[in-house]
């Protein structure tokens, strides 16, 4: 069923498996214009998803956090996305669902009531987060002392969304100062996240990660049941910048790409400027649990 169409990418929509250039939505559709939408991003890789039963649980929940109500079951989203990643022939893809409030029936109402809520898909090429040549070396990071990461008050960072404001700001104020990407903190000082990713520091063998403020990553799941087979100290609570600065080892979690070695934090060169060796080995797990029949669902193409 794949041809070249497809080689950029597969769509769903509308019931239509489309390639990815033809899939589009309405300007008035409420996830554009109000950033009310929620998403999920699986990945594919030697041609199987891997965990897609939990990240069906996390978009589910994202939807009933937004009061999206969409025609879609869970099946049958299981079903539409093998079939779409089937018709682009990509083995190693970046997989995204969503769920958007759409366009208001009664034209111009600002009740979030009258919106039609719709299901959509799409699938690429394999994003890396944090590019593979970068990884390799380590991601250099910004913390940023100018931008704060968005109040989980007012926007539940667990619901994944498209109200990246904030992360944009960090990532431009990072990059215009020569770092990969940003870490943003919350109004009390302490780590949340970056750009796409979860960050964990490894300080005397003990693993921490920021308990809140931050999505709970099915990547950042997998690295604490990982740590917990090593018989590591996991320790889920709030991070302070200075704990990242002393830390032994610095890494960051994402879909895009697994686990990313960080080498460099503000001023601060952790190790001798490359990757930790628990990193790379809680890396090389990562992708060895890929072929764990109980995480991976293999796709007919
Ligand atoms: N934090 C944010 C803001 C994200 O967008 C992502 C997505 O990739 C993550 C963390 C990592 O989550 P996951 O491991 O589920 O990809």
């Amino acid at each position: 069923m794949a041809n070249e169409h497809f080689s950029k990418g597969a769509a769903w929509i509308e019931g239509d498996i489309v390639p990815i250039s033809e899939a589009k939505i309405s300007v008035l559709d409420w996830g554009l214009t109000r950033s009310d939408i929620t998403y999920d991003v699986v990945h594919v890789w030697e041609g199987a998803f891997f965990r897609l039963e939990d990240y069906l649980d996390r978009f589910h929940a994202s939807i009933h956090s937004l009061r999206l109500d969409i025609a879609q079951s869970r099946e049958d989203i299981a079903q539409i996305l093998h079939q779409m990643v089937a018709a682009s022939g990509l083995t190693e893809a970046y997989v995204s669902m969503v769920a958007s409030r759409g366009v208001p029936s009664i034209p111009g109402s600002r009740d979030p009531r009258h919106c039609s809520n719709h299901f959509y898909a799409w699938a690429v090429p394999f994003v890396w987060v944090i590019k593979p040549e970068v990884a390799k070396r380590g991601a250099r990071l910004r913390v940023s002392d100018n931008t704060l990461r968005i109040s989980p008050q007012s926007v539940d960072p667990r619901v994944k969304n498209y109200h990246w404001g904030d992360m944009t700001k960090g990532l431009f104020e990072a990059l215009d100062a020569g770092y990969d990407s940003a870490v943003l903190v919350d109004e009390t000082g302490h780590i949340t996240e970056g750009p796409g990713f979860n960050i964990f520091a490894i300080s005397s063998g003990k693993l921490l990660t920021p308990k809140s403020g931050v999505l709970e990553g099915i990547t950042r799941q997998t690295v604490m049941e990982i740590c917990q087979e090593m018989d590591m100290d996991v320790e889920v609570r709030a991070v302070s910048l200075a704990e990242i600065l002393d830390a032994e080892e610095v890494f960051l979690s994402t879909t895009g790409g697994g686990v990313t070695p960080v080498t460099r934090i503000n001023n601060k060169i952790f190790g001798n400027d490359s990757p930790g060796t628990l990193t790379k080995k809680i890396s090389a797990s990562y992708w060895a649990l890929h072929k764990d029949e109980k995480y991976s669902q293999k796709i007919k193409y």
